[in-house]
């Protein structure tokens, strides 16, 4: 039998040892949560806080949790707020400028910064500047058709209450000054634009993972981390519950099971395969296509204290979301670098450690032909990751330089990022499509779901994660408890920021206050509604000091998948 401990004996050790059952074999849980990524680990948080009497375990296959594409140094670290990625606002055949995608991602990132604000505040994480810190967001474009596209985009994005800090510029040295290495021995007859939003960040999501399961697994009895543990199995139970069964990694694979009521799948690019075993329906109409990234990465400390952004450009005409090159000021291991990439590389995985059999296993009789239908449809893909993976060293240097100008050979270093298993869907009319984004697929009685898709990811766990428990639990959603809890966490919740903007400031200047960002600064008016929202937050609230959430007009609208 697997080694018991008691949850409230493992303390840190659990989260990187491997043993902390807190179950008996056979027994019922609440809910199973299988990956230790950020998105298990957002689940697992709100679960903790909201409902902290249901038994909770998360099974992890390594021998730590954040080793996949939540790890630091797997994933670009962009809190994705669409302030600078082009590729969120396509230019349509007449010229003009969809801005209608970016409101519900910045939105979606001012939940996330309230979420982390929340847990700084009640002690679940610690020093902020660990996983988030301020890093203004750039749109870098030149020639003159792009910066035609730029200025449209800009002037369609100021319409939004959300974009009015954003600054545009067509001067050169204005944009030395926002990022002196993009603009070096660039050609002086090249022309650029940019725009840049000061309240950008670059985060660490690996190490946002580790604090909260370290938070979970230190300070609640009823949740439990067994890592080494590979979850091989998902089966009905008569009852309506899952048997889980997965496999001891660290003792010959000796296999377990335990039932659950609820199962969450958050095994990343692993989560097709097990959502096929789950054998739901919901699961036949989906097939995945991994995609790996490698970026190059400087760590001289002379040139990484020079750039203090995340520049993106725009992706070659054709090619998908994620090969929008970005010039990207990073803080890992707690050393400035800088990243720029990514560069596709094509490999059968769904995990960085994963198996080379992972896509043919994934492939049933009802995926395979619209897996073909899409391989067919998308020739613009094929195209690019055939380019990708011709790639010499060169090559790389040049589309770096076009960045960078005045880069040097011997200061980069190839690596190689996470997976991404993008979805291909079965379309009633088109046969299947290929997405890029994220999408929750649930059994019908909630019982059993699973996420699937890379993008904008871990930016979005936690609002992805609300709209998850919107369709698992929508009646413990709805009761008084969960409603407090969650107005405590994200003081915007149900409301709209977007038209909104003293909603906005103050939100902005709470999150940054708490998260020690320094982008938006608390003014006479707000600051004293922004120390109540600190106090509210951490269950001090008291008489006069009650935080009104009755002045939006949008109190009932729910949140936005995005
Ligand atoms: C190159 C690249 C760049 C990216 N850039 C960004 C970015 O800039 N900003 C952003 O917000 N997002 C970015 N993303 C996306 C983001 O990294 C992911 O959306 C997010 O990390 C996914 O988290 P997860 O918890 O779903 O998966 P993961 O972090 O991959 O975790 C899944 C876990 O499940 C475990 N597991 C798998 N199978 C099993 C099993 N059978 N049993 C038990 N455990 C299992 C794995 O070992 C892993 O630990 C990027 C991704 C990539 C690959």
């Amino acid at each position: 039998m697997k080694k018991k401990l008691t949850a409230a004996l493992c303390l840190n050790l659990c989260v990187f040892s491997g043993y902390a059952m807190a179950t008996e074999e056979g027994e019922t849980i609440d809910v199973a949560l299988i990956g230790g990524g950020i998105m298990s680990a957002t689940l697992g948080t709100y679960l903790e806080a909201l409902q902290p009497d249901w038994k909770v375990n998360l099974y992890e296959r390594l021998d730590h949790v954040a080793e996949e594409s939540s790890n630091g140094w797997n994933n670009a670290g962009t809190g994705h707020s669409a302030f600078a990625e082009m590729n969120y606002t396509p230019q349509r055949d007449d010229g003009s400028v969809d801005v209608s995608r970016p409101p519900k991602i910045t939105e979606a990132f001012e939940i996330t910064r309230q979420f982390l604000s929340y847990q700084v505040l009640n002690g679940v994480m610690h020093d902020p500047g660990s996983f988030l810190n301020n890093t203004p967001h750039m749109s870098f474009v030149w020639g003159d058709d792009h910066i035609d596209f730029l200025r449209k985009r800009y002037e369609g994005m100021q319409q939004s209450s959300l974009y009015k800090a954003m600054e545009y510029s067509e001067d050169p040295e204005v944009i030395r000054e926002w990022a002196p290495l993009m603009m070096e021995g660039r050609d002086p007859s090249q022309k650029v634009a940019a725009t840049r939003m000061e309240a950008g960040t670059d985060a660490e999501w690996g190490e946002v993972t580790r604090q909260l399961i370290s938070a979970l697994s230190d300070k609640h009895d009823n949740f439990s981390l067994s890592t080494g543990s590979e979850v091989r199995d998902l089966e009905r139970n008569d009852d309506g519950s899952w048997k889980v069964t997965w496999a001891d990694l660290n003792d010959n694979n000796e296999e377990h099971s335990i039932n659950a009521r609820h199962v969450f799948i958050g095994a990343g690019g692993a989560a097709l395969p097990l959502l096929q075993k789950s054998g739901i329906p919901e699961g036949n109409i989906y097939a995945g296509f991994p995609v790996g990234g490698q970026f190059l990465v400087t760590s001289n400390p002379e040139i990484a204290h020079r750039h203090h952004a995340k520049a993106y450009g725009l992706a070659a005409s054709g090619s998908p979301p994620m090969s929008v090159p970005h010039l990207d000021s990073r803080k890992l291991d707690g050393q400035q670098r800088i990243l720029f990439g990514p560069f596709a590389n094509f490999s059968t995985k769904f995990l960085k450690d994963g198996s080379w059999t992972d896509l043919f296993g994934s492939m049933t009789t009802s995926n395979t032909l619209p897996m073909m239908k899409v391989g067919l449809d998308n020739f613009s893909l094929v195209k690019y990751l055939v380019g990708q993976v011709m790639l010499s060293e060169d090559d790389r240097f040049e589309a770096l330089k076009a960045y960078y100008p005045e880069a040097k050979r011997e200061d980069w270093t190839l690596i190689n990022a996470g997976q991404r298993v993008q979805i291909i869907k079965k379309d009633p009319e088109k046969g299947s499509v290929l997405q890029f984004g994220t999408e929750v697929v649930t059994s019908q009685d909630g019982t059993m779901s699973a996420l699937l898709g890379a993008s904008p990811g871990a930016s979005t766990a936690p609002t992805i994660m609300l709209g998850l428990m919107e369709r698992v639990f929508p009646e413990q959603l709805a009761s008084d408890q969960w409603q407090g809890t969650l107005k405590r966490m994200i003081p915007s919740y149900g409301q709209k920021l977007d038209g909104n903007e003293q909603l906005t400031n103050e939100i902005r200047a709470y999150t940054s206050s708490v998260l020690e960002l320094g982008d938006t600064q608390p003014t006479a008016e707000n600051a004293e509604r922004i120390e109540a929202l600190k106090a509210r937050a951490r269950g001090q609230e008291q008489g006069d000091e009650q935080v009104d959430d009755a002045d939006s007009e949008q109190a009932t609208e729910t949140v936005e998948n995005v």
